[in-house]
């Protein structure tokens, strides 16, 4: 832990600014990027939320002063020349004043499919390697999990989701155990488009279960979240 002044030391100064990269310390997403002057770095360490200046405005930004989205900082880095900060953070709410999650919601060019697949494999299974588009994979489950409920109340003819919920919750229970069994042999293969499948496959058949047992996918998320923020004994 540095004091206050050994920080403003150790920070290169632009015209008195230092942009901090602001990222969410659960997703991992990057949220937005603002600049802070050493009057808001003081305040985002002395009250463990974000605090900017606007150079639009000129003035110091306390975020979330006017939508409730603060950001309670969880970590605060400067890099390795000190030219760049990043903060972690627990939002409290979309970043974006459009109400965006994050401001980088506007994707210019995405890697041509083939280096995506690439990357993502080097990326391995454990890391978070964001999908394609401008999405966040949680987006994704988040989106599925409604289109799951709409299927629920809607029950429209002829959709697989339909003849799950028509069937009933064993019926579900019993794809589950499907779909992890081949989950098991795909990993045992060593086939990992194979895998990919199955694990789909399997997350899909379990978010129908949730929604029929009507366990919000945010309870999940969040226990999830609290057991990463103690501490690991591994
Ligand atoms: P907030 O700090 O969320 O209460 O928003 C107050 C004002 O700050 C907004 O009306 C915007 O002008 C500006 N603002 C909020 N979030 C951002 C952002 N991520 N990037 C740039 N400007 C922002
Ligand atoms: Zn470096
Ligand atoms: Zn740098
Ligand atoms: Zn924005």
């Amino acid at each position: 832990q540095l004091s206050l002044e050994q920080v403003v030391e150790h920070i290169r100064w632009s015209e008195g600014l230092v942009p901090a990269i602001v990222q969410d310390v659960d997703t991992r997403e990057v949220l937005m990027m603002a600049y802070m002057n050493r009057e808001s770095l003081k305040l985002s360490l002395e009250s463990g939320e974000t605090w900017f200046w606007s150079r639009s405005r000129q003035e110091l930004w306390h975020k979330g002063a006017t939508s409730g989205n603060v950001q309670t900082i969880t970590s605060l880095k400067y890099d390795c020349d000190g030219d760049t900060l990043l903060v972690e953070v627990k939002p409290n709410g979309p970043a974006c004043h459009t109400g965006a999650v994050t401001c980088f919601h506007n994707e210019i060019i995405g890697l041509p499919e083939k280096s995506a697949d690439k990357a993502s494999d080097e990326a391995g299974a454990a890391s978070a390697s964001a999908s394609s588009g401008s999405e966040s994979r949680f987006e994704v489950l988040a989106e599925l999990e409604s289109v799951i409920a709409e299927r629920e109340r809607e029950r429209p003819e002829g959709a697989y989701t339909t003849y799950l919920f028509d069937k009933g919750v064993d019926k579900i229970l019993k794809k589950i155990g499907e779909e992890a069994s081949e989950t098991i042999i795909a990993a045992k293969n060593k086939d990992n488009d194979e895998l990919r499948l199955e694990v789909s496959d399997l997350m899909y058949h379990l978010l129908v279960l949730l929604q029929e047992r009507k366990l919000p996918l945010d309870d999940i998320m969040s226990e999830l979240s609290r057991r990463h923020e103690r501490p690991r004994r591994d």
